[in-house]
């Protein structure tokens, strides 16, 4: 993979990584600004809790699990990784790669990685 290739990568990851980022300080926000909106008495201490939980859950599992994997990719590409499939170590397609930028594995590694996910067996802690 040449370098423009992986500068344009750089970019996208960087950017959707501040998306990623900026929507949980959002969230944090939320929490923040219900906390120190408590000024009614009747805003009981059990009814802040659950507000700081529901306002918590929007930051959700799949952007935060889609923040760990974007952080993996810009370590992949400073490690001069990025691009090559986690199983097999050819080059991942670049169609895939414009899809998914923070994909781990090429299409075929992918695919029986999803089919021994059906069948119930996990190799790796992100599955693509
Ligand atoms: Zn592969």
């Amino acid at each position: 993979m040449d370098e423009q290739i992986r500068e344009r990568f750089r970019h996208r990851l960087l950017r959707r990584r501040r998306e990623l980022v900026a929507a949980r300080q959002a969230a944090e926000r939320g929490v923040v600004e219900s906390r120190e909106g408590r000024t009614a008495p009747e805003y009981e201490e059990s009814a802040q809790a659950d507000h700081v939980e529901f306002t918590l859950r929007e930051f959700s599992d799949a952007r935060r699990r889609e923040l760990l994997l974007v952080d993996a990719a810009l370590a992949r590409l400073d490690a001069g990784i990025f691009g090559s499939c986690v199983e097999c170590g050819r080059p991942i397609e670049l169609e895939r790669l414009e899809a998914v930028p923070y994909a781990l594995r090429c299409a075929d590694d992918a695919l029986r990685d999803e089919r021994e996910e059906r069948g119930g067996v996990r190799r790796a802690p992100y599955t693509m």
